[in-house]
């Protein structure tokens, strides 16, 4: 039997066979597309070539890209684990010609492929092609459908026409699209699983899993523009994808992807640690879940090898989404501690040959995902008490629903995503009022809202051929002549005419010596002029080969065509240092730290910089002394900095560190610091793989301090610098606030630390002694509960006297409750108060409510976690302290609950 191994080989070989360059996949996080979160298929990475931005390095590619279907117009989720062959996480083989062959040769190789090399019998395999549609104007596409026939010996009988829907590619809402051809399997009548549904007919593209797809051929042609408008491209493209999970179950005679060695391993070593057995049953509770959790641990451990990090937004919430319903479905198998982080291992074991970047980062990863598990494990088993109580309630409701509060707050405290809570609800039936849980995060997000930045005039430009600037000049001119060449406005791109006045545009020029945003180093500012006429750049940014200068013309007129003088802002030189600065760090940082310690993330402006690197704990003070004065010795040593372009590989050889994941061309620039007179990088303590701008000589970075050094997320650190001007103006500021306090303290400056802690230490006394006044007394603590009895609700004759006290000792409060509890006769009775941060809840009930199955101690430990505590006691009475005290409503709201259930019940 092939091993998935050599069936990935056999593919790559057949192409290379056949001239094509292989690609390494491109990191499923995209780098600089902000328009993608994941990588949901191969072409992404060739994106701009499609478009004709950049020109191809080769016309023939052939690659194996890893992908991830989450979210946007791709995502498989709800699919996985309900069938055996959709994934989070898959690879996809291509084959890319870029303007060279065409549909015949494509249709011709993979038939040969598949049929000749893999021998899959013909007679199982079927191709479709596009029957064209009249809203997109589009032919059908007669050429595709024929090929088959004549290339290949596929019967003219099994070539079948389908709409855009199937047979339309496109990645997202806009770029590159065309129609395509794809080759389905019949995995035979006994794989169909519709059998039950009233009218199905077993054929391709119904919907059953007799017929699965394969490969998919598609021929780009056109780009969808943000309007909906189909332009066509300037050339024809083929793009290819077959998943490698699906050809694998083929090839391995397997009913099952997950029967295969892609995902055995990690369904053995799960059964062995539950000590449940796997039976590959499809609609099994327990099979499910052994799939669903094999499935997202293999998403989680290349989506954090790619940098993305478990978080509430974005990219991060998607990994975040996929680790807790993994860790959800783990309790379907008994497991209650963190176990995903064991099966990183495993995943590395069998998949590190091919993809060498997981083995470099298994530890981080596997930090971070055991952290993650922690943090969810705490509230997840409270949680799904809750989601019971909520669908308790809902089966009794007349649309079996659980309502969009209920949804909300297991999202909002005990990190239920949506879909989970859908998912569960699903499990028994129930539906869930998404709507109003829509309507409540959108309240919840519009109060967090920020000021966006938009980026408007960059949205029209999927369509435009933009010319190239030569930019080179940005290393060593801080001012230049130029041309202009065209600009941009919320059209496109215009060469003729004048520049418009009155709104933001991008000037497009010959040349340049602006640095456009990249590798963390923030796009320059300046000024472009000419004798009378003035335009402000605020931000420079690169899209494919063309620098734009993104501003506002602020006197006069310019004109396409016309020569301008250009001046790069003076912040250059200090963000020169801080990015100088930023590779002495990293170097200091491994130095001290060790090699493992690789960079997650940067940026260099012009008045700090920083830093964002994999490490597990946080910096001792030591530590960070280390690293200062590591960054400040060499500073003083006035080394030079040297830079020189190479070939990749040559750069690699010479130690030179490259950001993880980034994709680099077959040249690299590589910046030295400490080459020697001779410029020998070989020589030089620190290599970065860097296109930015720095100092010659680091005696000008005149100083360094680390002003700040935080967590930003499991596993990654991040550290805030402080160089040249802005360490001096720090310093400057720090050394005014000390005189000052020393003229308000009448103390001399080396006698201001005692002094500050010996009014510490006394303001601490007398603010105890003035509490200890204040505390409510006990006379006010029982009128409050007073009121609160006075006011409180009623099921039948007992009171429900649930509610908040200003401060109280924990006594007052307990006479407060026997006070209660003889005035009200029946009453089930929680009261909560915050005593300077500290969470105080207390609960007692009547006997005659414990014999309707009520207790004091229930109550208080299912709500002690709200308010991040704990605590217990008797039915009769009970007590928990916790830690939040902006939680002390919402823990009440939720012990009415409780206790309402139980009385209604
Ligand atoms: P399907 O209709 O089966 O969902 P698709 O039309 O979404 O497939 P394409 O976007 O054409 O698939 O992707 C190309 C190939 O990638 C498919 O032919 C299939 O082999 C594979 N593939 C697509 N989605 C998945 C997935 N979720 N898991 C595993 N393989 C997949
Ligand atoms: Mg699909």
């Amino acid at each position: 039997m092939r091993s998935a191994k050599q069936i990935r080989s056999e593919f790559i070989d057949f192409f290379r066979d056949k001239s094509h360059e292989f690609v390494p996949s491109s990191p499923i996080v995209p780098i600089g597309d902000e328009s993608l979160l994941f990588a949901n298929a191969g072409m992404n990475q060739f994106k701009d070539i499609f478009l004709g931005l950049v020109s191809p390095e080769y016309p023939r590619a052939v690659n194996s890209q890893k992908c991830l279907r989450v979210s946007g117009k791709h995502n498989d989720l709800e699919q996985v684990g309900r069938d055996t062959y959709h994934h989070t996480f898959f690879e996809m083989l291509g084959n890319w010609s870029f303007d060279d062959y065409f549909k015949a040769e494509a249709i011709e190789w993979a038939w040969e492929l598949l049929t000749k090399v893999w021998q899959i019998e013909p007679d199982r395999l079927w191709a479709t092609v596009f029957a064209g549609d009249k809203a997109d104007g589009l032919p059908p596409d007669g050429e595709a459908a024929g090929l088959w026939t004549k290339v290949t010996s596929m019967p003219a009988e099994r070539v079948i026409a389908f709409g855009k829907k199937d047979n339309f590619w496109e990645m997202g809402e806009t770029g590159p699209c065309g129609p395509c051809s794809e080759i389905h399997i019949d995995l035979g009548p006994d794989r169909c699983d519709m059998q039950d549904v009233p009218g199905h007919e077993c054929r391709v593209n119904a919907g059953c899993a007799r017929y699965i797809e394969l490969w998919n051929l598609v021929f780009i042609q056109y780009n969808r523009h943000p309007d909906g408008r189909l332009l066509p491209l300037s050339a024809k493209y083929v793009d290819t994808g077959a998943g490698l999970e699906r050809i694998v179950a083929v090839l391995q005679n397997k009913k099952s992807n997950y029967d295969t060695d892609l995902f055995m391993p990690i369904i053995d070593y799960t059964a062995e640690i539950t000590g449940h057995k796997y039976t590959a049953r499809l609609g099994n509770k327990t099979d499910n879940a052994f799939r669903v959790i094999a499935d997202h641990i293999r998403s989680l451990v290349f989506a954090i090898t790619d940098g993305a990090t478990p978080s509430n937004e974005g990219r991060g919430y998607v990994i975040r989404r996929i680790l807790r319903r993994a860790s959800r479905f783990g309790r379907e198998l008994g497991l209650h501690e963190p176990f995903l982080y064991k099966l990183v291992p495993v995943i590395v074991n069998y998949l590190g040959e091919a993809f060498g970047e997981i083995k470099e980062r298994a530890e981080h990863v596997s930090t971070v995902i055991e952290s993650e598990e922690v943090s969810f494990g705490r509230t997840l088993d409270r949680g799904l008490e809750i989601f019971g109580t909520a669908a308790k309630r809902s089966k009794k409701s007349k649309d079996k629903t659980i309502s969009g509060e209920d949804a909300f707050q297991l999202y909002d405290t005990y990190g239920f995503p949506l879909d989970l809570t859908e998912l569960m609800a699903a499990e028994r039936n129930l539906k869930v009022d998404t709507a109003k849980f829509t309507e409540l995060m959108e309240q919840q997000r519009e109060r967090a809202r920020s000021a966006q930045k938009s980026d408007s005039i960059m949205a029209a430009l999927t369509d435009t051929e933009l010319p190239v600037t030569a930019d080179v000049h940005k290393y060593h001119a801080d001012s230049c002549d130029s041309k202009i060449v065209g600009w941009i406005d919320k059209g496109g791109f215009r060469s003729k005419g004048f520049v418009p006045t009155d709104d933001e545009v991008g000037l497009i020029l010959d040349k340049t010596c602006f640095y456009a945003e990249a590798g963390g180093q923030v796009g320059d500012c300046g000024i472009i002029e000419s004798e009378d006429a003035r335009f402000i750049v605020k931000e420079t940014i690169k899209v494919a080969n063309c620098v734009v200068h993104q501003g506002k013309v602020a006197e006069g007129s310019f004109d396409a065509g016309q020569n301008v003088r250009i001046i790069v802002s003076k912040d250059r030189a200090a963000i020169k240092k801080n990015h100088t600065a930023t590779h002495l760090l990293q170097w200091a940082l491994q130095e001290t730290l060790g090699k493992s310690v690789a960079q997650q993330g940067s940026y260099v402006g012009p008045d700090y910089l920083r830093f964002d690197f994999t490490y597990p704990k946080a910096l001792t003070a030591e530590q960070l002394k280390q690293v200062e004065e590591l960054v400040r010795e060499k500073i003083i040593e006035d080394l030079p900095v040297t830079w020189a372009v190479l070939p990749k590989d040559k750069a690699q050889q010479l130690g030179a560190m490259a950001l993880f994941g980034e994709k680099y061309g077959s040249e690299v620039r590589v910046v030295a610091v400490g080459a020697g007179s001779d410029a020998r990088i070989e020589d030089a303590f620190s290599k970065e793989f860097c296109g930015g701008t720095h100092v010659d000589k680091l005696g000008s970075i005149g100083g360094f301090k680390i002003i700040k050094e935080e967590s930003i997320s499991a596993g990654v650190r991040r550290i805030t610098a402080l160089t040249g001007q802005g360490l001096n103006d720090y310093l400057e500021k720090a050394s005014g606030i000390v005189d000052e306090l020393s003229v308000m303290l009448k103390v001399p400056t080396e006698d201001l630390v005692e002094r500050v802690g010996q009014l510490i230490k006394d303001n601490k006394e007398l603010s105890k002694k003035l509490k200890k006044a204040s505390r409510a007394s006990g006379s006010d603590v029982m009128s409050q509960a007073r009121d609160l009895l006075e006011n409180c609700e009623k099921i039948g004759d007992s009171s429900i006297i649930v509610g908040r006290l200003s401060t109280a000792s924990i006594e007052h409060a307990r006479e407060a409750i026997d006070m209660l509890k003889k005035k009200a006769k029946s009453a089930a009775i929680v009261l909560g108060f915050d005593d300077d941060g500290k969470v105080t809840i207390l609960a007692g009930m009547t006997n005659d409510l414990i014999e309707k199955g009520l207790s004091a101690g229930e109550v208080v430990k299912n709500i002690a976690p709200i308010v991040d505590g704990g605590g217990g006691g008797r039915p009769q009475m009970a007590q928990a302290g916790g830690k939040n005290p902006g939680k002390i409503d919402d823990a009440l709201i939720q012990a009415t609950e409780i206790i309402k259930e139980k009385l209604n019940s």
